[in-house]
Parts: structure tokens; C-alpha cells; sequence
């Protein structure tokens, strides 16, 4: 058993049940788990092993990333001005050359990434195993970084010659993919409070995999508590057609019938849907992962992010993968969710009859506030998971630190918390994840940085050569 109390915090930006904002606040830890949250008056004459004072710094829950490829940052700044598919289609087969090493390797440089930029819970889609790969690489890495981490079991099946989009040498049998995600389960999946490590069943998209996969994943994932289901969603146009050429339905309709709407299913992306669906979402408790980077990046679209917030929908933020992004920043991400639903066309501007032209946004869409909300609370709920998100008696002791002092935040005393976004993007001064310090004084404290970057680059000159 070890204490450690939080002292002199300039802004304590809790996001518990009452949105409470501490100035001169507090925070004791006892071994992973917060204990007490206050004012420094409150937790006067409270003792504990470790004092850390962050007098000078604004401290807010470690925010949750619900959708990643990390291996992709071995192919960033790719297909940099195509849309998804020709960006698909060149990318597969470089893809089709990792192997383990390459896995583990990517996922660290994606999660210290993460870290870095405030990130203390993530899960990681890999969808693409080719050489006998698994996801054990990178549930290794997290143990090692000490992240908080949830394992998709990414997909496809559908190879070209079964009138998939990748190649068939990027593929799996159906079979293999369901054993080895059984697996995982059995292996990994702790699903108790305070839990490390969570599997998630996740068959890639629509047009990758085949429907009888996608409701076998959902049948085994339903047969073990607490493991969610994740894939793409009405990510691109072609993806809409496909689904329309192919099963005779829309993205929605293709997901709602093979069983993949409720409370433990969350699609990254969702940007072509109808005010129906969005409903049909928030009745069902399915959940959204907005990515606005890759989102950009692809010109793709504006997900509906305004109106699934008003009728209820569960959304939280994703990076996406490093080859789309091509960064893996989470202050970025609420930042630009931020900007991104502001410039959405507003419809009623546009509906104006004799209306003035073009599309007007509105800076009402959304706030810094709901950005950040929706990056820690929303990815937590979306995870299922009750001990993380915010700041509270009981919950995870998984907080950052951002020092205010600093060229980029002077001027911003009125409000830090939105200068967290509005000035953004930081990283962090410093990270505690499940009570354990990864970062302090903006320094890894267990990681030689230096060397595994030096990994990365020589895993990367190995990718492309073959
Ligand atoms: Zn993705």
C-alpha cells in the first residue's frame, strides 16, 4: 500500500457527475485508485508517503483513444493526396510484410506517442496479420509502457477473389480468425475494475469480411462479459455503394442486420448516416468514434457530431490509424472535433428559402468543454467501462498534468481547461496511469525514447524493401 497526494493544483478540471472545476485544488491516491478529490482546505492535514506538488499546472482525467491503428505510423505521409481506396489499394501491400517484431515495435511508438499527448487508455484496431502476426505484440507493449489498454481483434476475410477490396494475401479464414479471437479472451481479458487489459472483437468493415463473420464475432463477444464490439462504419462513399451492390442496404442497415447495434458495439467514423439512424444509434446505446483528423485527411466528410450529441448518442474520439492521421495526438483530436463541427454546414442557414449561398457553420456547435467531455467520459462509456473518465472517489488514479507556464498557454488564467483545446495541441507534463508515473517534468520515466525510435526507423527500412 502506497499513498501519494496531489498538491497546490492551479486548475483541477475533474469531469465527475457535477462538472466540478477546482482552483487551489488536491488529490490523494492510495496505491491505483483516487481516494479524496478537493480544495487544498479540504484535504488539509491529509498525510502520505509521496507529496507532488503541481502548483502552476492544470490536471484533468487521462483521456481514452477508442480508435487506432498503430502499426500504421511504419506508413505515415503515404497516398497523401488520394481518397480511401486508391489509399487502401497502395497500402495493403506494404502492410502485407509485418510481422510480430514490426507489430510490437509500431505499438510502442504509437502508445508513447499517445501518452505524450495526454492519452492514458486506448484500444488498437490491427486488422491485418499477415505472416502469422498477433495481437500478443502489442498487449506486451502496453504491459511495458503501462498503458491502459483494450486489443481489438481486427479482421478481414474477404479477399479480393471473394469480392472483398484487399488482396488475398492480407486475409484470413474465418475460422482462424474466431480461434484465435477465443484466444485472446481466455488470455487477456480481465474484466474487473481497474482492469489493464480488455479484448474487443472487431471484423474490419463491410467490405472485408463476410456477414457470417460479423455475426459469429458478435455471437462469441456476447458470450464473455464485458468483451465490446468495434468496426467501421459509413466511413467513405464507396463504402455506401458497396453495401448497397453488394447487400442491398446502406451501411446502418447492413450492421443492423447482422445483429451489430446495442450498448457494446461502437463504429469509428459514421458520417453518412440519416437523422433516423442517428436515432436508431442512440436507441440501441451504439456508440461513435469520431475521428475528425483522418476524417479531414480523406475528404471524407463532417460526421453529424451536433446532432448525435443531441439525441443522445455515446461518442468519443479516436486518432485513427497513423497512416491517415498521421499523428496520434489526442488534444489535436479535440481540438479539431472542436473546429470541424463549427465549419458543418448549418442547415438551417443553408435551408433559408432565397438564402444567402454557400454554408454557413456556427462557433455554438461545439464547445472545448463537450470536445474534452466527449475524449475522456464519452471514450469510457463507449469502452464500458465505470472507472475511468473522470475524476472521482473510487476511479482509476489515471490523470495528466500540463504545466501553464508556457509560451502557448500565457494569457489563458480566465480559462486553462479551454486552453487545453483552444490553444492546443499540448503534451503533457505529466501522466499517472493506474497510479503509476510514466511521465513526470515531460519526461518518460521507464522508456529509452532514443532507442526505440532508432527500432522504428530500421523496422520501417525492412517493410518497404520487401
Ligand atoms: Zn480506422
Amino acid at each position: 500500500m502506497s499513498t501519494l497526494l496531489v498538491t497546490n493544483i492551479a486548475y483541477l478540471a475533474t469531469f465527475d457527475d457535477d462538472a466540478r472545476e477546482i482552483k487551489d485544488g488536491a488529490l490523494l491516491v492510495r496505491d491505483n485508485v483516487i481516494e479524496a478529490v478537493g480544495t487544498m482546505a479540504e484535504l488539509e492535514g491529509v498525510s502520505a508517503d509521496r507529496v507532488l506538488d503541481l502548483s502552476g499546472h492544470i490536471v484533468m482525467p487521462g483521456m481514452v483513444n477508442i480508435h487506432h491503428h498503430m502499426y500504421q505510423n511504419l506508413t505515415r505521409v503515404m497516398v497523401q493526396d488520394d481518397e480511401l481506396l486508391v489509399w487502401l489499394k497502395t497500402l495493403y501491400p506494404i502492410w502485407s510484410a509485418l510481422d510480430d517484431h514490426a507489430i510490437g515495435v509500431s505499438a510502442r511508438v504509437a502508445m508513447a506517442e499517445l501518452i505524450a499527448s495526454g492519452c492514458t487508455t486506448s484500444s488498437d484496431h490491427l486488422y491485418i496479420l499477415p505472416n502469422n502476426c498477433t495481437l500478443d505484440a502489442t498487449i506486451d507493449a502496453a504491459k511495458d509502457l503501462g498503458l491502459r489498454f483494450h486489443a481489438a481483434r481486427g479482421a478481414m476475410s474477404r479477399g479480393q477473389s471473394q469480392g472483398g477490396l484487399p488482396p488475398d494475401n492480407c486475409v484470413e479464414k474465418e475460422e482462424d480468425i474466431l480461434k484465435d479471437a477465443e484466444r485472446l479472451i481466455h488470455s487477456y481479458h480481465d474484466n474487473t475494475r481497474h482492469s489493464m487489459s480488455r479484448i474487443i472483437l472487431a471484423p474490419c468493415s463491410p467490405f472485408s469480411v463476410t456477414p457470417g463473420l460479423m455475426k459469429d464475432a458478435a455471437a462469441l463477444a456476447r458470450a464473455h462479459k464485458g468483451v465490446h464490439l468495434h468496426s467501421h462504419l459509413a466511413e467513405d462513399l464507396f463504402e455506401e455503394d458497396y453495401c448497397h451492390d453488394v447487400y442491398g442496404m446502406r451501411s446502418v442497415g447492413f450492421a443492423e442486420s447482422v445483429g451489430w447495434l446495442g450498448p457494446d458495439v461502437w463504429f469509428a467514423h459514421s458520417i453518412f448516416m440519416t437523422s433516423d439512424e442517428i436515432r436508431l444509434f442512440a436507441d440501441t446505446g451504439t456508440g461513435v468514434a469520431h475521428c475528425p483528423s483522418a476524417n479531414m485527411r480523406c475528404g471524407q466528410g463532417i460526421a453529424k457530431i451536433r446532432e448525435m450529441l443531441d439525441m443522445g448518442v455515446n461518442v468519443g474520439l479516436g486518432v485513427d490509424g497513423s497512416a491517415s492521421n498521421d499523428t496520434s495526438n489526442m488534444f489535436m483530436e479535440a481540438r479539431l472535433a472542436m473546429m470541424l463541427q463549427r465549419v458543418a454546414p448549418n442547415k438551417y442557414l443553408s435551408e433559408t428559402p432565397g438564402g444567402r449561398g454557400g454554408f454557413g457553420g456556427t462557433p455554438k456547435a461545439l464547445s472545448a468543454r463537450e470536445a474534452l467531455t466527449m475524449a475522456t467520459r464519452g471514450g469510457a462509456r463507449i469502452l464500458g467501462r465505470d472507472d475511468i473518465g473522470y475524476l472521482a472517489p473510487g476511479m482509476s488514479a489515471d490523470f495528466i498534468a500540463v504545466k501553464l507556464n508556457q509560451l502557448g498557454l500565457s494569457g489563458t488564467q480566465r480559462d486553462p481547461l479551454a486552453a487545453l483545446v483552444m490553444c492546443g495541441p499540448f503534451k503533457v507534463d505529466y501522466s499517472f496511469i493506474n497510479g503509476r508515473e510514466i511521465i513526470a517534468d515531460g519526461q518518460f520515466r521507464h522508456l529509452d525514447v532514443d532507442g526505440l525510435l532508432a527500432s522504428h526507423q530500421t523496422v520501417m527500412d525492412r517493410i518497404y524493401d520487401q
